[in-house]
């Protein structure tokens, strides 16, 4: 299991910027908040987001081409990772769904599709947008 004391100087950078952000950042959006820390080129970010992502502690949306800190404890990460998206005020909302990942994975297993990764991305409007009528 990944422990926070393992990553680099960098991966804690980026992982300190994912974490202060209110939404979802872009590689380049990263790179505006730690450039002052000495980090210049994207590579040096898109390497520390690859070993975050791959130990868990961030996550990359998709649709938005766009990185977000896992909201999770390890402990507590249990099941397939979901986001749901607000379109209006760009909120991410993870949770995690033991029975979406099951039946996925039973899915897997009766047409033999080998998965490796998957990504559940709800895009709306959360619940203080739609009770402002935005
Ligand atoms: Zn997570
Ligand atoms: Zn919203």
């Amino acid at each position: 299991m990944a422990e926070t004391h393992e990553l680099t100087r960098n991966q804690h950078l980026v992982l300190d910027a994912l974490s202060g952000s209110t939404g979802p950042l872009s590689a380049y959006g990263i790179l505006d908040r730690v450039r002052s820390e000495g980090i210049k080129a994207p590579l040096q970010i898109y390497r520390a987001l690859d070993r975050l992502v791959e130990m868990g502690l961030a996550h990359r949306l998709e649709s938005l081409n766009a990185f977000v800190a896992c909201a999770h404890t390890h402990a507590e990460h249990e099941g397939l990772a979901a986001f749901a998206i607000c379109e209006s005020c760009g909120r991410v909302d993870e949770f995690a769904d033991l029975v979406v990942e099951e039946r996925l994975a039973a899915w897997s297993a009766s047409t033999g599709f080998r998965a490796e990764r998957t990504t559940i991305e709800i895009r709306g409007h959360c619940k203080d947008c739609v009770a402002a009528g935005r």
